[in-house]
C-alpha cells in the first residue's frame, strides 16, 4: 500500500503555530503577547511541514473544503447558485448530462477526504458511499435540495 503525502498529528515538541504564533509551551514572554494552547498539529504535505493550532486547522480545513467545491449553474447568472456548499448534509439531485436516458440520482455530501481530495457523498437511491473528485460534478446537472445554511 502506497503511503500517503499527507500527514495530519498531534505535535509532542515544543512548538508555536506557524500562522497565529500561538505556543504549546511556558513563556518567559507575557502570555498577552501571544497565546498559549494545550495542543498543536504537525501537518505535513510532501516534504514541507507546519506547526499548526487548533484554531488555524479548522481554518485550514475551511479553506480546502472551499476550494474543492465544485461549481454549478452559470456564473454569470445573479440569480443561480455559484457553488455548492460542501457542507455535510447539503442534499442534492444530479442527472448525468452525457447519457440522455440517465436517471436523476439524489445524494448527501457526506465530508472531505483530505489525503485523497476527493468529496465523499452518500448516494441516497442506494445509500452507499460515493467518493468523487471535483469534475464529477462537471458532468451532471447539479439541483441543490437541502442547503443547510438556509
Ligand atoms: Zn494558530
Amino acid at each position: 500500500m502506497e503511503k500517503s503525502p499527507f500527514h495530519v498529528e498531534i505535535e509532542h515538541g515544543t512548538c508555536s503555530c506557524n500562522v497565529c504564533h500561538a505556543r504549546n509551551y511556558i513563556s518567559s514572554v507575557p502570555a498577552d503577547f501571544d497565546r498559549q494552547v494545550d495542543r498543536m498539529w504537525r501537518v505535513q504535505g510532501g516534504s514541507p511541514t507546519i506547526a499548526l493550532c487548533d484554531d488555524c486547522l479548522r481554518r485550514l480545513q475551511h479553506m480546502c473544503s472551499n476550494a474543492l467545491r465544485p461549481p454549478i449553474g452559470d456564473p454569470d447568472d445573479p440569480e443561480c447558485t455559484p457553488w455548492i456548499p460542501m457542507t455535510t448534509g447539503t442534499r442534492f439531485t444530479a442527472v448525468l448530462e452525457t447519457d440522455p436516458d440517465a436517471a436523476p440520482e439524489r445524494y448527501e455530501v457526506w465530508g472531505i477526504d483530505m489525503t485523497m481530495g476527493l468529496i465523499v457523498l452518500v448516494g441516497l437511491d442506494r445509500n452507499e458511499l460515493h467518493p468523487v473528485r471535483s469534475d464529477w460534478f462537471i458532468t451532471r446537472k447539479i439541483t441543490l435540495d437541502v442547503n443547510p445554511f438556509e
